[in-house]
């Protein structure tokens, strides 16, 4: 019996690019080499959780909160959220307006199961984070990219934008933002949100804005909420514990999707149903993140004090990037990662992808191929959370790889 007839299709598009390397890593780690791991954007691995919070779920397993809760999530934690979207972007949507899943990855799996049919298409910007796109494709779905380009400062063309959407011969089923972007950091302005709505509006476009990030913030950068300029077209805020809240293994995240006509109503309801299938996110989590969000002063100084020392980082590792002999990189505004070009094509080394793993073997330092993030060629992503002699460290290692292994045919 054919072994592939028995499993579905669905998993060989179900690959997340980060975990790509695991079993090089594993090995080199066997060996009692220490790496440097710049690839996985887990702030929590590098900063404690703040103390209310795991008092919160401590607190909650001890009031024996831990039933099933409403498979929409608890109504004190949707209370909480729509507290914080008024405070934050003055936007007034209701507890009912708000869906809690098992993190944004969650949300964004409901979103394509409720949109997507086989051969729909869905509008992207590239370099995207990568789950985007297998996630899309289980569904039967195909990106179509928009492209942020670094020489205009990971911004896009939004003429462009307009003319590719012309070119299709279907609208896309939604279009897809992250603000502020992992990979590259970029915050959107205010202008361009507000066009990226207008074209929305124009082609009748469902937007979605993944907000993950919406507190990491700095380097002068103001972030702007898709819930302070939306109008028009049903859109979607994805948003979370993980980052902001320091806490991606609570695996809290949620949808809010406001507004009272007929098609967010039925995303919401669609939605909803879905949630339905897999009973209750996680109930002693959620009312610690219920506690997080309404704890607005302490949050505020975890908050502060983590965004500054990213902020250090991340400009500690573009410091070095910009002293290195192989590399170059923009400086982010956001979130905590580097997209850094490297000089591949002077290299003995095929791709991205054997320049990634060769640097775990040889190097002891492991980062992510800029390719899984559909990025032009030759870059890689650093995770600049660890500390700043260790970013600096991993940058020379990284050039003293490509010192080794300069083509001297050129
Ligand atoms: N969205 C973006 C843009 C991310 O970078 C990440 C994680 O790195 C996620 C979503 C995952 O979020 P969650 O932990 O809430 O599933």
């Amino acid at each position: 019996m054919d072994i592939n007839e028995r499993f579905s299709r669905n998993s060989v598009y179900a690959h997340n690019v980060i975990e790509e390397d695991n079993a090089v890593t594993e090995m080199v780690q066997q060996t009692g080499a220490k790496v440097i791991e710049a690839n996985k954007g887990d702030p929590a691995a590098f900063f404690h959780t703040p103390k209310y919070m795991i008092d919160a779920y401590i607190r909650a397993l001890r009031e024996r909160k831990t039933f099933y809760s409403s498979p929409l999530g608890v109504p004190e934690l949707r209370k909480a959220i729509s507290s914080r979207y008024r405070r934050m972007y003055g936007l007034s949507a209701g507890p009912d307006e708000i869906i809690v899943t098992q993190g944004v990855s969650e949300a964004l799996r409901f979103i394509n199961a409720i949109f997507i049919n086989q051969g729909d298409r869905a509008m992207l910007f590239k370099p995207c984070y990568p789950p985007y796109i297998p996630d899309l494709m289980m569904y039967g779905g195909r990106p179509v990219y928009a492209e942020y380009e670094e020489e205009h400062g990971w911004r896009a063309d939004l003429d462009r934008v307009r003319r590719e959407l012309q070119k299709q011969k279907r609208t896309p089923k939604y279009m897809l933002i992250a603000n502020p972007n992992n990979p590259t950091g970029t915050v959107l302005g205010r202008k361009e949100l507000s066009e990226m709505v207008g074209i929305a509006n124009e082609f009748g476009m469902p937007l979605i804005s993944d907000e993950i990030y919406d507190e990491i913030v700095y380097n002068g950068a103001k972030f702007t909420s898709l819930a302070s300029v939306a109008e028009g077209v049903p859109y979607a805020i994805l948003n979370g514990a993980s980052k902001d809240y320091d806490a991606t293994g609570f695996r809290i995240g949620y949808a809010v999707i406001p507004g009272q006509d007929r098609f967010s109503a039925e995303i919401r309801r669609r939605i909803g149903e879905m949630a339905s299938t897999r009973l209750s996110p996680n109930t002693p989590a959620q009312y610690a993140v219920e506690q997080a969000i309404g704890n607005v002063k302490a949050h505020r100084n975890a908050v502060g004090l983590m965004v500054k020392k990213i902020a250090a980082r991340v400009n500690a590792c573009v410091d070095a990037i910009s002293r290195s002999r192989h590399m170059s990189a923009s400086r982010p505004e956001g979130a905590f990662y580097v997209l850094a070009k490297v000089d591949i094509g002077r290299l003995r080394v095929k791709d991205e992808k054997e320049f990634v793993s060769r640097l775990i073997t040889e190097e002891h330092v492991r980062v992510a191929r800029g390719s899984g993030f559909q990025a032009p060629p030759g870059y890689i992503r650093i995770v600049a959370l660890a500390e700043k002699r260790v970013l600096e460290e991993a940058v020379r290692r990284i050039d003293s790889f490509c010192d080794r292994n300069l083509n001297n045919k050129r």
